[in-house]
């Protein structure tokens, strides 16, 4: 039977439903928790993120994928009350959004230490929580290239995703050059990978999502939302047509490797968040701009439901 872990266990894939692939809970930089300027209390946080995910999933929301790592303020135990408490399977994952917010302690770690560390906590769980994690995320550092860590980091995910079978998710596609070449390396299928972040503001001329994908790896157009349409855009805003013109142009060629999603935090940590951003952007306004723009229900559902599904099955 296919399944995938959740942070209450391993649920059968085609309980999945309608998947964000790439969102959080609430992201932050390391240390940001230790900040009283942005001190939330858990009640706070609470009232802050139920309602957004019970929001999801009255539209038919089924499945939030986490995809806050290691040192960003990921937290196992409060994920599996939200997800008690709402009915939407939550995704966490391991590893890091990239080297440069990896603590001291597992920056200087060698791949095999990284290794071991992401197979705990998809195999054991993540701390002493008993949750598994179901993604492994990795991530250029700031700066455009990858660095020596970020490149450790690359390859101890990539055999951690051979020796249990969970995919990896990139936060950026930029530099993929590199990335694929460890892949290959390490003989990881680039089907296991999706690459996040090729249509943000400031990286999608950078990458070249096309290529990635004649490789056989996933591309994820997971910033949908982040409008220069918004109040207060974050730098990395794109304007909306733009952004929905590329996401059709790339799903006309390479529809099997496309993911899409939203990258909202439902309470973010340590900043102000963007205003007027969430995850229910992808019923709110993301259905409604594909429909209009004369995609059917069945592409919808292989972007949303199928493609997912078939890239968090754990392989066996
Ligand atoms: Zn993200």
């Amino acid at each position: 039977m296919s399944k995938v872990n959740t942070v209450l266990g391993t649920v059968p894939t085609e309980e999945l439903g309608i998947v964000a692939i790439h969102e959080h809970i609430g992201y932050g930089m390391p240390g940001s928790e230790l900040d009283t300027k942005w001190w939330k209390t858990p009640e706070q946080r609470y009232e802050e993120t139920v309602p957004k995910l019970r929001q999801f999933h009255e539209y038919g929301g089924g499945t939030f994928v986490d995809a806050t790592g290691i040192c960003n303020g990921r937290d196992v135990d409060y994920y599996k009350s939200l997800s008690a408490k709402t009915g939407v399977h939550i995704v966490a994952c391991t590893g890091f959004v990239g080297g440069d917010t990896a603590l001291p302690h597992f920056a200087r770690a060698t791949v095999d230490y990284l290794t071991r560390q992401f197979v705990h906590e998809i195999t054991v769980g993540i701390g002493d929580t008993g949750g598994r994690a179901g993604v492994i995320k990795v991530g250029v550092s700031r700066g455009g290239r990858m660095t020596d860590l970020d490149k450790r980091i690359y390859r101890a995910a990539a055999r951690a995703a051979l020796a249990t079978g969970v995919p990896i998710l990139t936060h950026l596609a930029i530099d993929a050059e590199n990335a694929i070449a460890i892949f290959a390396e390490e003989g990881l299928p680039l089907d296991r990978v999706l690459f996040g972040h090729v249509d943000d503001g400031v990286n999608f001329d950078k990458t070249r999502d096309t290529w990635i994908a004649e490789q056989g790896g996933r591309v994820g157009f997971d910033t949908f939302g982040y409008e220069t349409e918004l109040e207060d855009p974050p730098f990395w805003a794109r304007p909306r047509k733009e952004r929905l013109d590329h996401f059709l142009r790339f799903i006309g060629q390479h529809l099997d490797k496309a993911l899409a999603s939203a990258d909202a935090n439902c309470s973010p940590l340590g900043w102000p968040g963007v205003k007027g951003h969430t995850v229910n952007y992808i019923f709110e306004d993301l259905f409604p701009d594909l429909r209009a723009a004369g995609v059917d229900e069945a592409t919808i559902t292989k972007l949303f439901v199928d493609n997912p599904a078939e890239f968090l099955t754990i392989r066996n």
